[in-house]
């Protein structure tokens, strides 16, 4: 159950409240906050005098539910935002991995050439094999900070562990949470102290109802700038690397308040289908597209294979226009 309290309150009385009813408590510029599980299913006694409003959820996909807040939370990103009155859709494009100031800057060129904003490349990457490239690491965090200031980009980069959480908070513009690392708890309460933008991807084994109740787990710590991203599932098709769940991104829209983007890359695997996937996403009017491209995928050291180069991207970019068009969204 979410409670508003009135701020007329003081901190002291509303936190004794909450400890009585083992609620969480949170501080907004409007009101106080509680939330209860949802077992919860009447207005505690102590406040049926005081509470201002109350839900009452069948689920703990609570903060991030359409039934509290019809909306879709508006999350601004630079001079543009997506969610609000969802007239935008967000390209979020880079390489897998940064690799080398030459590689990350031909992105950044390439990226600016197309008015793109935001830069997304790993610098913590979570690998399948501990044989492979794993990232730069911090000298990866510095190369994009330098891109930053020389071409104007926003950086969303991943938060793999909490061995370099705070380093990757510092220097992000938009964290990502990856779809191996969504379930630790340390790392979506580091996300939600943060106070910057996340993105939020889904687990490839796990169900909406998980993955909705973890963008509450960053919510309940007082960000709602949680941006929900669907990257594939594994189903019992191995011919692409994952499946993509566009019934479960539908599901998303209907009865959560989060922005949705898209990410086909991991999804598919290969570069070959990625345009096709992009055109049909933006067809179904999600909030944004986050692919991966590279200068020169083929000596790519981790995604080669699903990474477009950047003849194919611009050409992939270009063909997304006139769809958006059609479904008055503007690409940004
Ligand atoms: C990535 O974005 O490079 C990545 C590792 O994605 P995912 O967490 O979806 O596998
Ligand atoms: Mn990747």
């Amino acid at each position: 159950m979410i409670i508003h309290l009135p701020k007329n309150i003081s901190c002291t009385q509303v936190q004794e409240l909450a400890n009585n009813i083992g609620a969480l408590c949170l501080e907004q510029a409007e009101q106080f906050v509680l939330i209860t599980n949802h077992m919860t299913k009447q207005l505690p006694t102590d406040l049926k005098d005081i509470a201002l409003q109350h839900w009452i959820f069948d689920s703990d996909m609570q903060l991030s539910s359409r039934q509290y807040l019809a909306e879709t939370h508006r999350i601004t990103l630079g001079d543009t935002y997506i969610g609000g009155d969802q007239k935008n859709q967000l390209m979020i494009a880079g390489p897998c991995a940064v690799e080398s100031r030459e590689q990350i800057e031909q992105s950044c060129q390439m990226l600016q050439q197309q008015g793109i904003r935001i830069l997304r490349a790993g610098c913590y990457k979570p690998r399948t094999s501990p044989y492979t490239f794993r990232g730069l690491g911090e000298d990866g965090l510095k190369l994009l900070a330098e891109m930053r200031e020389k071409y104007g980009v926003l950086i969303a980069t991943e938060m793999r562990d909490a061995t370099h959480a705070d380093k990757v908070i510092e220097y992000a513009d938009i964290i990502q949470i990856g779809a191996k690392s969504m379930y630790d708890h340390g790392l979506l309460a580091a996300a939600g102290k943060s106070g910057k933008p996340v993105i939020l991807k889904r687990g490839f084994g796990t169900t909406l109802q998980e993955f909705v109740n973890c963008a509450d787990f960053i919510m309940s710590c007082g960000n709602d700038q949680v941006i929900l991203c669907e990257r594939g599932i594994r189903s019992f098709e191995t011919n692409t690397r994952f499946t993509l769940d566009l019934c479960g991104v539908a599901w998303l829209k209907e009865h959560c308040n989060l922005p949705i983007i898209i990410d086909p890359s991991h999804a598919m695997g290969y570069a070959y289908g990625i345009g096709d996937l992009a055109r049909a996403c933006t067809a179904m009017g999600v909030d944004g597209l986050l692919i991966e491209t590279h200068p020169n995928p083929t000596c790519a050291q981790s995604d080669s294979a699903q990474q477009l180069d950047h003849q194919q991207f611009v050409h992939m970019y270009a063909s997304l226009q006139p769809i958006a068009n059609a479904i008055g969204k503007k690409l940004v």
